[in-house]
């Protein structure tokens, strides 16, 4: 979470810049701004399991974030947090019905399938790729490989949901900014495990 949030920030004008394409410009700081309060409040006050930490990531993300990025993220965090609820230790398969979990919520709060153009692009197959690891390091890797060419493959897509969906056409050869921080999501987690 941490490192997400560095990424959030490092990464803020690409992704105000990105949604400035099809939305309405504030992905960056939506999702900086959501993450420092996310950080805070984890530093805050004790977490003594992982499940703990990503539900006071989740409600610093719903209350600190308007737009469909911070109830989207919140949702993700929370089915996780739930999902962990308890554990100081992590195992592959939990980590990954984790996020699968996490999943499930984005897409039964955002109503978004796979190819319309959101989140869910990157979320979905890093979490497949997850799913098929044997172990924690090599998954996360790729994990963040396959978010990647997710996120890539939102530039060919004419968005189905949220509000690039109003561009209709217009919305193509752009890359999405939510499927992007996502990716930014998945390369933290790789990057932290591996120190
Ligand atoms: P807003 O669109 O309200 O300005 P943000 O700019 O922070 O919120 O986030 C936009 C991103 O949210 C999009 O790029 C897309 O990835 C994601 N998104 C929007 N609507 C949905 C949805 N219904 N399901 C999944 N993701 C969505
Ligand atoms: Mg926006």
């Amino acid at each position: 979470m941490n490192r997400f949030a560095a990424e959030m920030s490092e990464h803020r004008e690409e992704l105000v810049a990105l949604d400035t394409a099809i939305g309405d410009g504030d992905h960056g700081t939506n999702m900086d701004r959501g993450m420092r309060k996310a950080v805070e409040k984890l530093s805050a006050s004790e977490q003594p399991d992982a499940g703990t930490a990503l539900k006071t990531v989740a409600m610093a993300l719903i209350s600190s974030v308007g737009g469909a990025a911070g109830p989207l993220y919140g949702t993700l965090f929370l089915q996780m947090g739930t999902a962990l609820s308890g554990h100081t230790e992590i195992q592959v398969s939990d980590y990954a019905q984790a996020w699968r979990q996490g999943l499930e919520g984005v897409v039964a709060r955002g109503k978004a399938q796979l190819g319309d153009k959101t989140m869910v692009d990157a979320l979905t197959p890093g979490v497949e790729a997850l799913e098929a690891a044997p172990d924690l390091d090599g998954g996360l890797r790729a994990a963040a490989q396959a978010a990647e060419q997710g996120m890539t493959s939102t530039i060919a897509l004419i968005a189905r949901k949220g509000r690039a969906s109003y561009l209709g056409e217009r919305s193509q050869d752009h890359q999405d900014p939510g499927a992007t921080s996502t990716y930014y999501l998945f390369k933290s987690a790789a990057e932290a495990l591996a120190g």
